[in-house]
């Protein structure tokens, strides 16, 4: 028995130095361009209004700068903005912005956002 230990020993032993060929290595594993995978997980709740009362100025830029306190139909001002979800909102007046931000959350879910 102890024998056979032995010899088992001894060949793993073996098998491992048999085993250290001096092959060139081989590049690890290849990074393909392109090949990052992007969450495309669409945003729901305040976020997807957000985005999309962002996109009504014609340009995605985190800025919705139609006053949201005026359903979006007035254009706001950077005199009056907030922040909500990463977003900056441009409000047209201090009333408007003073209303929306009692609570943002609700007031953001409650924007409706009109249809092109
Ligand atoms: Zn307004």
């Amino acid at each position: 028995m102890k024998r056979l230990i032995c010899s088992l020993a001894c060949l793993a032993l073996w098998a491992t130095v048999g085993c250290e060929k001096s092959e060139p290595e081989k590049p690890a594993a290849e990074i393909k361009a392109g090949d990052v995978s992007i969450d495309i997980k669409a945003p729901s709740g305040a976020e997807a209004i957000l985005v999309s009362a962002d996109a009504i100025d014609g340009k995605s830029d985190k800025v919705v700068s139609k006053c949201a306190g005026c359903a979006l139909g007035m254009d706001g001002k950077s005199e009056f903005a907030l922040q909500s979800h990463g977003y900056t909102m441009h409000f047209c007046s201090a009333e408007c912005k003073d209303g929306f931000a009692k609570d943002i959350e609700a007031s953001v879910l409650a924007i409706k956002v009109p249809a092109k």
